[in-house]
């Protein structure tokens, strides 16, 4: 039987993991941290099925100067990172264009919309479908000028098939009675779902991982031992050897690839949320305000306000005024909302500047594959991404085609 490492016990490396058992392999799973205790702890919770838009769309650049200069916008640099971020920016600003940013939508679209079909085997075999509501997402708009520019955006979704509906600012309060009656409108995808818990859904997948025979290694990974085109073993505190190796470590990928022979350009959209314990209100839908870049999703422990952009690398300590101000966001909007007693948390979003994940075996190590980058849908894409992965090692068909998520690919 293959032994496989996969590194990175976020989402995306414990969905990769489970589909590696079930297409027979042993399989050790190395993360540093406690299962899903990363990124994929502090997210919306959003299983966006209908996500079509790339983050570099046409028209983009004229946002900079508003990310530079106002400290609380829904996407802000830093400028003392600017200079080691620019290569990153100018490539993402290059996918701007109506042509890249059309193949992008196709190569997400091609993941997100059987994202749920990818997930229920997973969930059902963990015992973790009451984790998930299948209430679908409210793209939610205070102005007629942001909702009529929605309106046009909405092509994108007409072209790849996504089923939509357009609310008014009446009906969208009637289907969501704590949102503000004076909103111009929302675009409602039905098909979407939501998790109530990002972080018990990763612990559900490592049980049953665990229960299948996983083997679970906190360690931190700083290398590889290598034998020609092939890598024999992980470098942890220990050497862990194995037949075949998975990357799945996040925004911290691109440290690891490299050492594997493949550069890629990720850096990290850092986003933060804000847990109000008691928030007065439960909310059906999960809805996102696309303008001020943020999400609302009830959980089971309360209501999270998550989102933004900060560009500031890995290392730079957190600007938690950054969660703090979403509250003020959502009261706008949400005019009943309690803010008391919020718990602040800032996560990485692995990202890469085509908006496109990396789903690819190497082309320099003919053991190894990679599967991160997967920017503001790591959680969607997990399973379907596990599932590419695994047919990839075993040489079977994936379920998508796979060129647009070569490492490989032109960046
Ligand atoms: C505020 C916010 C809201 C979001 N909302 C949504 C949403 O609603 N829907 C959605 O689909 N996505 C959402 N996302 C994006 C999503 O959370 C991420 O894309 C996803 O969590 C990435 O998962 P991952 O497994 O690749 O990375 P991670 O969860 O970061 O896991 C990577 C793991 O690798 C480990 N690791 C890294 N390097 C090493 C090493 N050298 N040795 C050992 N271990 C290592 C880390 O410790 C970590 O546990 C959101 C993100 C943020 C920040």
């Amino acid at each position: 039987m293959k032994r496989s490492g996969v590194i990175g016990a976020g989402i995306v490396g414990l969905a990769t993991a489970l589909s590696l058992q079930e297409s027979g392999r042993q399989v050790v799973l190395i993360d540093r941290l406690l299962p899903g205790e990363g990124t994929s702890s502090g997210n919306a919770g959003i299983i966006s099925t209908g996500a079509v838009h790339p983050e570099s769309m046409p028209g983009m650049w004229k946002e900079i100067p508003a990310m530079t200069l106002n400290w609380m916008a829904p996407v802000r640099l830093r400028p003392s990172y600017l200079f080691e971020f620019l290569p990153w920016l100018v490539r993402f600003l290059r996918n701007g264009n109506v042509q890249t940013a059309e193949q992008a939508s196709i190569a997400i679209s091609a993941l997100s919309a059987s994202a749920l079909e990818h997930f229920q085997p997973l969930l059902s075999k963990a015992g973790a479908q009451q984790l998930i509501r299948q209430h679908g997402t409210l793209y939610v708009y205070e102005t007629k000028a942001e909702f009529a520019k929605a309106k046009e955006e909405c092509a994108y979704r007409d072209r790849r098939g996504v089923v939509y509906q357009l609310l008014d600012g009446v009906a969208l309060h009637k289907l969501e009675p704590s949102l503000s009656v004076n909103l111009a409108g929302a675009i409602l995808t039905p098909n979407s779902a939501h998790t109530i818990s990002p972080l018990a859904l990763s612990q559900k997948f490592f049980e049953l991982f665990s229960q299948q025979g996983g083997e679970y290694i906190q360690e931190q990974v700083s290398g590889f031992t290598c034998d020609g085109s092939t890598v024999a073993a992980i470098q942890a505190e220990q050497e862990i050897d194995v037949d075949e190796v998975f990357v799945t470590a996040g925004a911290y990928s691109g440290v690891l690839a490299k050492q594997l022979g493949s550069k890629v350009p990720l850096d990290t959209e850092r986003g933060y949320h804000l847990m109000l314990p008691r928030p007065g209100m439960d909310l059906h839908h999960n809805l996102i305000f696309p303008v001020r870049g943020f999400a609302a999703t009830s959980m089971q422990d309360g209501l999270r306000l998550a989102g933004t952009v900060e560009f500031a690398g890995l290392d730079a300590a957190p600007d938690y005024s950054r969660a703090e101000h979403l509250a003020k966001c959502a009261a706008n909007v949400l005019p009943g909302l309690q803010t008391k007693e919020g718990v602040c948390w800032m996560g990485f979003r692995p990202s890469v500047p085509d908006s496109i994940p990396v789903i690819s075996a190497s082309p320099h190590y003919q053991n190894v594959f990679f599967g991160f980058g997967h920017g503001h849908l790591g959680l969607t894409q997990s399973a379907i991404t596990g599932a590419i992965l695994a047919a990839l090692a075993g040489d079977k068909e994936t379920p998508v085609d796979c060129e647009p998520y070569r490492i490989d690919r032109r960046w």
